[in-house]
């Protein structure tokens, strides 16, 4: 391995990237009592006051995700006036049926918290500044090498990490990823979520709405307040449109596509635009390297699961390393494989799933809207399968 101008050695393990996942990666390792170098740019945080306007950046986080951040001991640092529990979901076909999922009625506190992004990022990040075993280092990833007993990353500001692990959390366009020669297979669908926050004219009493049709999926997320937060993800003619439209056009459309359910929506603040595809690596670890988050997997977000998903990850990876024999050191591949074979089947199983939705719901053709509307209707009637189904994605 070649000398760098400056060398940091002694790591149990390095995490490239400080997003959500690679936060909550780096802060449990360290629980463990592992020593850890977090690498990376800081994550977008904030401390919000109340009056703050709320983050573009939402995530519906499951009952398995907050079950995490609960032992990792950052969900009681969340500012409780931020965090908004879902109790019951509205899903709407085309044809005007109904499914609707009910917290109370599958024995669940609540079905998700809607949660910001820079608020999570924020109580990771301190909580990892709090935790001996963290170093942090704001550079960003330049280039690896691999050795019999570990590997080096080399970033870009001419300094060197050692460690036995290197964890990819470095989002979906992996460097890390891409170093290690792990292929990503990217397939575009050809759609955009538009994401934006509103106010509302009748209380939404902590109720999620979304709405399949031909205009794509529509989600309404209950904010705290009288707030809620939207997710078109909308086939591409159709976002540039909307997009094109002033703040007060864009509010009448929405509220109108979603048969004013919540009154009178008015736009508070800007509207972003992602585009949507799907990620799908060839592999979740190689010599030194597990991937994490995005960097190992790119869901369509109708389903609200890709940070879901990394979380979930990082759940398995803590499990699995600090549950390692004693004489095997954390990098040690037998290892890996165990993280890779106990993800691989929630992971598919996600993509596999909301991949068809998307491209079911995303079919302007009557076969394909008989077929959602009659799904949505069936799984309604059948209340032990629905409950089954709440279940099932709360442990994911
Ligand atoms: C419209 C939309 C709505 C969504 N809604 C939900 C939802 O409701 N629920 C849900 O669970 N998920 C949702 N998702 C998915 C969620 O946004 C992602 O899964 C999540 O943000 C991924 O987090 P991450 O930490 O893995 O990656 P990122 O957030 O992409 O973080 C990667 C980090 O790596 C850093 N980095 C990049 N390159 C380097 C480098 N070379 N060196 C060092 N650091 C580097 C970046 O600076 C960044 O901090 C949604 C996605 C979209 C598009």
């Amino acid at each position: 391995m070649s000398a760098a101008a400056s060398q940091r050695s002694g790591f149990d393990l390095a995490v490239v990237g400080a997003g959500v996942a690679g936060l909550a990666a780096a802060l449990g390792i360290a629980q463990l009592g592992l020593k850890v170098a977090l690498i990376g740019p800081d994550a977008r945080a904030f401390a919000p006051t109340e009056a703050a306007p709320f983050d573009a950046r939402i995530y519906a986080l499951a009952p398995a995700a907050i079950g995490l951040l609960e032992r990792l001991k950052a969900w009681p640092q969340m500012t409780a006036a931020r965090v908004q529990s879902v109790a019951r979901m509205r899903v709407f076909g085309d044809a005007g049926n109904e499914l609707s999922f009910d917290a109370y009625q599958a024995a669940l506190e609540r079905l998700a918290a809607i949660v910001e992004e820079g608020e999570l990022a924020r109580v990771l990040a301190t909580a990892c500044g709090y935790t001996p075993g963290i170093t942090r280092l704001r550079a960003s990833f330049a280039r690896l090498q691999r050795g019999v007993d570990g590997a080096r990353i080399e970033l870009d500001d001419a300094t060197a990490v050692d460690a036995r692990l290197i964890i990819g959390a470095d989002g979906a366009r992996s460097a890390l990823r891409a170093a290690a020669g792990i292929n990503a297979d990217e397939t575009p669908y050809g759609q955009t979520a538009l994401v934006a926050n509103f106010t509302c004219a009748r209380p939404h009493q902590g109720v999620a709405f979304q709405w399949f049709c031909d205009e794509g999926v529509i989600a309404l997320l209950p904010l705290p307040g009288d707030f809620i937060s939207l997710v078109w993800s909308a086939p591409q003619a159709l976002a540039t449109e909307l997009q094109a439209l002033d703040p007060a056009a864009f509010a009448h459309r929405v509220t109108e596509r979603t048969q004013s359910v919540l009154g009178d929506l008015q736009l508070r603040g800007d509207v972003h635009a992602f585009p949507l595809r799907v990620i799908r690596v060839d592999r979740l670890v190689d010599d030194r390297i597990a991937l994490i988050g995005d960097a190992a997997h790119v869901v369509h977000p109708l389903a609200g699961q890709g940070l879901n998903l990394g979380l979930g990850d990082v759940s398995e990876l803590l499990r699995v390393l600090g549950s390692r024999e004693e004489y095997r050191d954390p990098g040690d591949l037998v290892l890996l494989r165990r993280y890779a074979r106990a993800r691989a089947e929630s992971i598919d199983l996600m993509r596999f799933t909301t991949d068809r939705l998307a491209r079911l719901f995303g079919a302007d053709n009557a076969f394909a809207r008989t077929l959602r509307n009659a799904g949505l209707s069936l799984v309604d009637r059948i209340t032990p399968l629905k409950n089954a189904l709440i279940r099932h994605a709360a442990t994911r």
